[in-house]
């Protein structure tokens, strides 16, 4: 997909993130406690004042694009509850998501849901 950079999906995020996701972020020097908050006995980014923890309205940038969570890679494509696998109507470039892509970013999303499902109870846990 073409991406605009325009921060859409990067406003009031409720973007889920993996163990490996945390892991990754948290190696790289990003405290897991300012970007990580709890919703639903599930980890997701946090925001300030609106805006996901890593990113810079000024600049429209994410401060952690080359580690951003998976989620953040495969999105547009979002799965919703009784709707199954989609492009968020937010995204003003989902319409650059081939059928392949979508196809392929679908499967890895599902993986990734059922993987943050099984490590709820893990991170939980560590807290
Ligand atoms: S909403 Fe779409 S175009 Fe805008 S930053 Fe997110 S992925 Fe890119």
């Amino acid at each position: 997909m073409h991406c605009l950079h325009c921060g859409k999906c990067c406003h009031r995020t409720e973007m889920e993130l993996s163990l490996k996701d945390i892991q990754r972020l948290a190696s790289a020097g990003f405290r897991p406690e300012d970007f990580i908050t709890v919703h639903g006995d599930v980890p997701r980014l946090r925001n300030v004042n609106g805006w996901c923890y890593f990113y810079d309205p000024f600049k429209r940038r994410c401060k952690a694009y080359k580690l951003r969570p998976l989620g953040c890679r495969i999105y547009p494509v979002i799965y919703v509850e009784g709707e199954g696998f989609t492009l968020d109507k937010l995204c003003p470039m989902r319409h650059t998501v081939s059928e392949k892509e979508f196809k392929l970013k679908a499967k890895t999303l599902k993986k990734l849901l059922a993987k943050i499902d099984l490590e709820r109870k893990a991170f939980l846990t560590l807290l």
